[in-house]
């Protein structure tokens, strides 16, 4: 299987309206072979899942999910809620929710474990700030994210996950890193990823980048050979863009 995807994230943006209006020229203007994945706001995932069908190339992941299965956490989505509404993929451990609601890994990695055990995807993402980065810790943090978040799962769960490498310094700032930094970061998550299960199950895992992804560097980002797509924010809520950076990874045939 291909490990190529590209992912929008659109937080918290867009009307019901204009995300149906989006996905049709997404669907309209990409080739058949690509593969997107939207992480659309909670409340559209049910009308946005009957909307896509019939559109092949599109697939809908939720942005968060709660760590426990049921109860009493008002305002809170479960896993197997997801998975009734045939949600494939979910979101975990974005920096947003890292910083605002202060999600540690222990917390991310109980919400890796309810996405596998009710058959959704987590894309899991891990990333270092510029503090973190100036002082010479990217490594050690993104190994901290992905050992606690991700190396308790079983060979055949971590060989299904999708990582995406988020430098928090990067996300909506308009400072990609540049591909070189970025392949860097990514070669070595594979290696240590590769260290602890092997080479087959980490060969399976796409590796996508995120921060300020846009239609005039996506190219030279997706070009890079440890890089395997993309985790789109701000240029995702742009049809025209979107479908730019969306092409540089699935050129038409
Ligand atoms: C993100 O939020 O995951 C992201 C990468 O945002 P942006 O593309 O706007 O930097």
């Amino acid at each position: 299987m291909s490990r190529k995807l590209v992912v929008a994230n659109w937080k918290m943006n867009l009307t019901l309206e204009d995300s149906k209006d989006l996905i049709q020229k997404v669907a309209n203007s990409v080739s058949f072979h690509a593969y997107v994945v939207i992480a659309a706001p909670a409340a559209y995932l049910h009308p946005l899942k009957d909307f896509i069908v019939g559109k092949k190339n599109i697939h809908l992941a939720a942005q968060n999910v709660h760590h426990e299965e049921f109860g009493a956490f008002t305002g809170e989505l479960s896993a197997p809620m997801l998975a009734s509404l045939g949600i494939e993929y979910c979101i975990i451990g974005h920096s947003e929710r890292r910083i605002h609601f202060k999600e540690k890994n222990e917390i991310l990695a109980q919400k890796v474990s309810q996405l596998f055990k009710h058959g959704i995807c987590p894309i899991y993402c891990v990333g270092e700030t510029l503090e973190q980065r100036e002082k010479g810790k990217t490594y050690d943090v993104v190994k901290k994210q992905i050992k606690e978040g991700l190396f308790h799962l079983k060979d055949e769960e971590i060989e299904q996950i999708i990582i995406a490498y988020e430098p928090v310094w990067a996300i909506g700032t308009g400072k990609n890193a540049t591909p070189e930094q970025a392949e860097e970061v990514h070669a070595f998550i594979r290696k240590y990823i590769t260290q602890k299960y092997g080479e087959e199950v980490a060969d399976e895992i796409p590796l996508l980048y995120g921060g300020s992804i846009t239609a005039q560097n996506a190219k030279s980002l997706f070009e890079k050979p440890s890089i395997d797509g993309g985790l789109v924010g701000g240029a995702s809520l742009n049809a025209e863009d979107f479908i730019q950076i969306i092409k540089a990874n699935f050129p038409d045939k």
